[in-house]
């Protein structure tokens, strides 16, 4: 088993010409032992380079930043939770646990709409209102009529970026406008030296489908997820995420704070918290949080799905 390496430090000997070039590494069998699993995005320690061949061995993994398992990307800097305005059309339930999964990560994200082109500017302005109630200020966007896709370039540069959201709302085709046509710096598309399997990912072209449910991995595939370099600088994972949001992450305790409304509430409200330091906004005494608002029920909905898994663990 390879992985693909890409040097980003020179070391004082050598003069710069290795930062850019890609190395097929092995794994030291002691981090194999430890059970210290390697994955895409991680920043790793490489030696025994074999600068001819471009080989050599990962023998020691950075502490990360952040990972996250689906698919399963280290040190990701922000998400992209995509959702599509009609084909299919935005369920406000199902958008509400893609941003709650998204908000349990930690990691910066940035809501988009896609297929902008299939409805009036009267309808876009609604959506972006309502969800500017919700709290989040979502970026409009069409693969097909490149709209937006400057906003979106502008804000995954320099970053490593993973789309998340359902199945058919354009993941895959705005995975592949927003990659570069290059490839990445050090390989040519003559280097034949790449395992078949990890290999030639670099140079595919990213499969685009039609509206339809994603087929299953098998349980113990490995996926194989590259990071491909965007024209405006920075990676994006050439596999997008959170397909089902699982919400494991998620306590009932925690899921207020993925609500940007309830954040909202408290902080305008006097004291900045309910009475009670374990309140869970269903009509305690001194709670700060009413129930006049749109999501509402959603937060009501997720709390009990929290409350019935925490009561099986
Ligand atoms: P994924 O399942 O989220 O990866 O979605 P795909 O990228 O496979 O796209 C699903 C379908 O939506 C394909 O037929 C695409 O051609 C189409 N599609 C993607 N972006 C747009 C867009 O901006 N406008 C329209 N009308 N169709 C789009
Ligand atoms: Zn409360």
């Amino acid at each position: 088993n390879f992985m693909r390496v890409v040097v980003n430090s020179a070391s004082q000997q050598e003069d710069s010409g290795s930062l850019g070039v890609e190395l097929l590494c092995v794994v030291k069998a002691v981090l194999k032992k430890i059970r210290r699993r390697v994955l895409v995005g991680d920043k790793v320690l490489v030696g025994s380079i074999d600068w001819v061949d471009r080989r050599g061995m990962i023998e020691n993994v950075f502490q990360r930043k952040s990972e996250i398992l689906d698919p399963p990307v280290a040190n990701v800097d922000h998400l992209v939770v995509l959702f599509s305005l009609e084909q299919p059309k935005i369920e406000p339930f199902m958008l509400t646990r893609f941003l709650v999964e998204a908000e349990s990560t930690g990691i910066p994200f940035t809501l988009a709409l896609n297929k902008a082109e299939l409805v009036n500017e009267a309808t876009l302005s609604e959506w972006k209102s309502r969800l500017r109630r919700w709290g989040y200020e979502a970026v409009l966007c069409s693969v097909d009529t490149k709209r937006g896709l400057d906003t979106l370039q502008f804000i995954l540069r320099d970053q490593t970026s993973v789309i998340v959201g359902p199945s058919g709302v354009g993941k895959s085709s705005l995975i592949n406008a927003l990659r570069s046509n290059k490839s990445i710096p050090g390989a040519t598309e003559d280097d034949n030296w790449f395992e078949p399997i990890l290999g030639s990912k670099w140079f595919e072209e990213q499969r685009v489908g039609e509206v339809s449910a994603r087929s299953g991995r098998g349980k113990h595939t490995t996926r194989n997820v590259s990071l491909l370099p965007l024209s405006g600088g920075g990676y994006l994972a050439d596999t997008p995420g959170f397909n089902q949001p699982s919400l494991i992450k998620v306590t009932k305790q925690s899921l207020a704070q993925y609500f940007p409304e309830i954040q909202k509430m408290l902080k305008d409200n006097g004291p900045g918290k309910c009475t009670f330091s374990d309140c869970l906004h269903l009509g305690e005494p001194g709670c700060l949080v009413k129930g006049d608002w749109e999501r509402y029920p959603y937060y009501l909905q997720l709390l009990d799905e929290v409350k019935i898994r925490e009561e099986f663990q």
